[in-house]
């Protein structure tokens, strides 16, 4: 017969649980403007990790003109955030591609403790969790400069700064040549919108994660590269 002996199932089995255990999940908060999208490119690159980002899922989403892009549309040009089930959903979506196996990191989502939860719930239907949660810390002063300045990638979400970050060619991608773009929720007034929402519906994730001994605050005031080394090292050390 084909059936094959217990001690090889034993060790397949023991094997497909040590692959599984493999998948680390990381969850990068910090207000709109703080550089999660920057230092997720840059960290996701060095670990071998999938970036998610929920913005640009939602963004893609708006391009692409399907239901889930017109049901947000609204709220993110008023720099509100998109009800929870539907956000919940495209990302639960997002992470069940064979991709996410290794795990992935997580920018922009969650953004409130319902999504929070729901990511943990996810997270256990395919035996992980989250490994950790850094904040990146920028007070709110800095972070109008930073998105009026942004500049965004059509492709692919890089992002650039037209002073503290610029692209070699204006208007260019650095990284794969596509257009760059200011997103319409960088004018100023949805960005103080963005920031207030920030910390009334988001900020409470700080507390959240804290509690459950996953958070590590890194100052996100530095250079980009000291960010991303700080960064590094809390993985490292987690
Ligand atoms: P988030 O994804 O948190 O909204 P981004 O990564 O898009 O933030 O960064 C916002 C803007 O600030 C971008 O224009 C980016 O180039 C710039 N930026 C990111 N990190 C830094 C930093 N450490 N110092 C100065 N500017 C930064
Ligand atoms: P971001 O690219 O992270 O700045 O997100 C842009 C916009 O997308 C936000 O202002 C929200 O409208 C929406 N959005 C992104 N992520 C989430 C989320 N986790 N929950 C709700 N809305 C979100």
């Amino acid at each position: 017969s084909s059936k094959p002996s217990s001690k090889f199932t034993a060790t397949t089995k023991a094997l497909s649980k040590a692959d599984k255990e493999m998948a680390k999940f990381y969850v990068l908060i910090g207000p709109p403007g703080a550089g999660k999208g920057t230092q997720a490119k840059i960290i996701a690159d060095k670990y071998g990790l999938v970036h998610i980002s929920s913005g640009d899922l939602f963004r893609e989403n708006l391009k692409n003109e399907t239901e889930l892009g017109k049901l947000a549309q609204g709220f993110m040009a008023r720099g509100e955030l998109v009800p929870d089930d539907v956000t919940i959903g495209m990302v639960r979506d997002r992470i069940s591609r064979p991709d996410c196996k290794n795990g992935a990191l997580l920018d922009g989502f969650p953004r409130t403790p319902a999504q929070a939860d729901a990511l943990a719930v996810m997270l256990k239907e395919f035996d992980s969790k989250v490994e950790l949660v850094p904040l990146i810390d920028v007070p709110a002063q800095v972070l109008i400069d930073r998105l009026s300045g942004r500049w965004s990638c059509r492709a692919q979400g890089h992002v650039f700064h037209e002073k503290f970050n610029p692209p070699q060619v204006a208007g260019i991608c650095d990284i794969d040549g596509s257009e760059l773009y200011q997103r319409e929720d960088d004018q100023r007034s949805t960005v103080e919108n963005r920031i207030k929402v920030y910390t009334q519906q988001t900020a409470p994730l700080i507390e959240y994660y804290q509690s459950r001994n996953l958070l590590v605050t890194v100052d996100g005031t530095k250079p980009i590269d000291e960010v991303s080394a700080d960064l590094q090292a809390a993985i490292e050390k987690a």
